[in-house]
């Protein structure tokens, strides 16, 4: 039969049982029931600043900082009155005030009686790993070319805006934005050239939003801009603001050549012309055709 008291086991072999665990090379360490250190291996000294020996009998209160030893203390407690395994992910500053993400595995043991004894963890450093998931995340929401959000990105933001507005019961507003004869501009001027009015307008046009507007792109050369809070007036207002500053604006090619552009948008405000983004969403597709048969350079209203 396997001895399950792991307790005994540790105390009486303790050499050998380090030397199997200073072979790891990450964290381990082994606690009792107050949460003193039994044991640990050489990666946790390493980890902790401080020898094996300095660090049996103390406490996770002598180690870190103390709402970070809050933390791990609260987290033992659990584990030991719920005995098993226990897995969690956690932000750590260390004392010098470096930030990690930290992965902890921690397992409990029992006694020769059956009874909880202490835990044994081991210690992921997944810092990196995080970053990396952050950054990808983030990219995913953007749109390549213009760095602004995405189609997805943009419907979800808009989620959130339906959701406050509800909740609040307030208004807001969408604007749909197509430019004009732009297949012809990209034949006349080249793809780039049309890239670079791309990338251009986005820019022009978040510089003249508030913060908490959003503005993306809803596919090839048309953008959607949601605001929070605003009537169909405010929008139309503004919308009036941007079509001007963007007719005015003068885009130079690397070849030399002077741009400009006219847009067409079309206007829908929640609820008058839909209470979920969709119906919002194809109010302004259609408008944005309207303007498209009124001539171009306009803005137009949903009906
Ligand atoms: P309208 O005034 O009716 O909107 O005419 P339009 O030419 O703008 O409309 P159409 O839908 O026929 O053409 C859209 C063009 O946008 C076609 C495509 O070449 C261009 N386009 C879409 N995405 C990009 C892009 O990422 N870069 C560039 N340079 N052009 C793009
Ligand atoms: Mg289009
Ligand atoms: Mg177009």
């Amino acid at each position: 039969m396997i001895n399950t008291d792991l307790l005994h086991f540790i105390k009486n072999n303790h050499d050998s049982l380090l030397m199997v665990l200073d072979l790891i090379p990450k964290p381990i360490f082994i606690k009792d029931m107050d949460g003193m250190y039994l044991s640990c291996n050489t990666s946790f000294e390493t980890f902790c600043g401080i020898t094996r020996e300095q660090l049996i009998s103390r406490t996770v209160h002598d180690l870190w900082l103390p709402e970070q030893a809050d933390i791990f203390h609260a987290k033992d407690n659990e584990l030991l009155k719920n005995p098993g395994i226990q897995q969690y992910e956690t932000d750590f500053t260390n004392p010098n005030g470096e930030e990690f993400v930290f992965q902890y595995h921690k397992v409990t043991f029992d006694d020769s009686a059956g009874k909880t004894a202490g835990l044994l963890g081991i210690i992921f450093d997944i810092t990196e790993t995080k970053q990396l998931e952050h950054s990808l995340s983030q990219l995913s929401k953007l749109d390549h070319l213009t760095q602004i959000p995405n189609r997805r990105a943009g419907f979800d933001r808009m989620k959130q805006v339906l959701d406050d507005s509800i909740r609040k019961n307030k208004q807001f507003s969408v604007a749909m934005i197509d430019i004009d004869r732009f297949k012809a501009f990209n034949d006349k001027y080249g793809h780039t050239a049309g890239d670079l009015v791309l990338k251009t307008l986005a820019n022009e046009i978040k510089g003249l939003l508030r913060s908490n507007d959003i503005l993306f792109r809803y596919g090839g050369e048309e953008f959607v801009i949601c605001m929070p809070e605003t009537s169909l007036e405010e929008i139309t207002t503004f919308a009036e603001r941007m079509r001007i500053e963007i007719n005015s604006k003068i885009i130079e090619t690397l070849d030399g050549n002077n741009l400009s552009c006219t847009l067409s948008v079309g206007i829908s405000t929640f609820p008058e012309h839909g209470t979920s983004i969709k119906p919002l969403i194809d109010a302004s597709d259609r408008a944005m055709y309207d303007a498209k048969n009124s001539g171009r350079d306009c803005i137009r209203i949903a009906q």
